[in-house]
């Protein structure tokens, strides 16, 4: 059987999309293709709200995209500063190094994020060309304030890119209205979709800026290579992953479907029983509460559970959720709660996680888990849900 992958991310993939998945592998540059390839294109812009956005949608993973995004907007000499509320954002800053930037960090203590005003505070102090902030850090489940972020950032002509990796699609990210230069994400987490791209989107402003470095060092990664297939699929520059952007299409066909407002509603709705849920079990969050994600949960242990039985006897009773990272290995464990899932979905996750602890002899509040989830669930009724 199966087990619900609660991870955060790769998460659950619906059988519409295993089926495209699984479609005969067709030219990368023939008819079929260049009409999935575009529409996927055409999709993300509604996605993520940038009505003259450039999506680049390349084989890879969020890494890549991240290294995508800095590249392209970032010149030669030029400060960047990274706003990190964990592992993601400490990642970006390596780039950022690695790559020569000038690079400076703003971090906040993990569970945390930077509050907006502090952001600010660094800007006066010590100006830049670029930030990056990361809107949902996955080592923690901190969600940024990003449309505060914009709004500091707004009219210091400072580039922003935001990685959206564990939020795009699931969380509102609105591009033009908030004034975000770069969003990049991964097929992987919001979407629903098997792990293979790493996604970019780029407004005008952020395409003017690649437009104005003379060069990038990088092949791959520049952008102004892949611009000629994103504007004609038809075209060739490296194979494109063929049978993944036929997936990828299928999942942002769904997404659309559902609708942008009710989807991010669907996530607000699941990140309330699971946190209700969690808490009527004795669970406390990691994550403090200012900052807590519609996307993602990562709970600490109480006294006397043990990491690895634990996830063992959830795994037995059909639930994979990941273990902490870095520091917070063994002390939490995270549990993703994006992409395609339906309430049903959640309320198994705490049947199965009741079955779990009693199986290891763990006390809880038997059945409190499954009963506060169903209550959060319950004004929405049973509707809601992928296929
Ligand atoms: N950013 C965030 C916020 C992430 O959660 C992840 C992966 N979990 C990444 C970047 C890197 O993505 P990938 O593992 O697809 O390279």
């Amino acid at each position: 059987m199966s087990k619900l992958l609660l991870i955060p991310g790769p998460t659950p993939v619906v059988p519409r999309i295993l089926s495209a998945l699984a479609e005969p592998t067709v030219s990368h540059v023939g008819p079929e293709m260049a009409a999935e390839f575009g529409a996927a294109l055409e999709d993300l812009k509604k996605i993520v709200f940038c009505a003259e956005g450039q999506p680049v949608l390349v084989a890879g993973a969020g890494t890549l995209a991240m290294e995508i995004a800095l590249l392209n907007v970032a010149g030669r000499g030029e400060r960047v500063l990274v706003v990190s509320q964990g592992y993601f954002g400490d990642r970006m800053a390596e780039i950022s190094r690695c790559f020569g930037f000038e690079t400076d960090v703003l971090a906040a203590p993990w569970g945390r994020g930077v509050p907006a005003d502090e952001l600010a505070a660094r800007l006066d102090a010590a100006p830049c060309d670029v930030v990056c902030a990361t809107h949902v850090d996955t080592s923690t489940g901190a969600c940024a304030p990003i449309e505060d972020y914009a709004g500091v950032l707004a009219g210091r002509g400072i580039l922003c890119i935001l990685d959206g990796v564990c939020a795009t699609g699931g969380l509102e990210e609105r591009m033009d209205e908030w004034g975000i230069d770069v969003v990049l994400t991964a097929a992987q987490k919001c979407f629903g979709v098997p792990p293979g791209l790493a996604i970019d989107v780029f407004a005008p402003r952020a395409m003017a800026k690649r437009r104005s470095l003379p060069s990038v060092p990088a092949y791959y990664s520049d952008i102004l290579r892949w611009l000629p297939v994103m504007a004609d699929p038809a075209k060739y520059f490296s194979t494109p992953c063929v049978n993944e952007i036929r997936a990828f299409r299928e999942g942002t066909r769904i997404m659309l479907e559902e609708g942008m407002e009710a989807r991010f509603e669907r996530h607000r709705t699941i990140g309330l029983a699971m946190r209700a849920g969690l808490r009527a079990l004795g669970f406390p969050l990691f994550t403090e509460p200012a900052y807590l994600a519609d996307t993602e949960s990562v709970v600490r242990y109480p006294d006397g559970l043990d990491d690895k039985a634990f996830r063992a006897a959830y795994a037995r009773n059909g639930v994979v959720v990941a273990g902490g990272l870095a520091a917070t290995a063994g002390r939490v464990f995270r549990v993703g709660h994006m992409g395609n899932l339906a309430f049903d979905d959640v309320v198994f996750a705490f049947e199965a996680m009741e079955k779990a602890l009693a199986e290891i002899g763990f006390k809880f509040p038997a059945g409190a888990g499954v009963r506060a989830a169903g209550e959060a669930l319950a004004p929405c009724g049973p509707a809601c849900g992928v296929e």
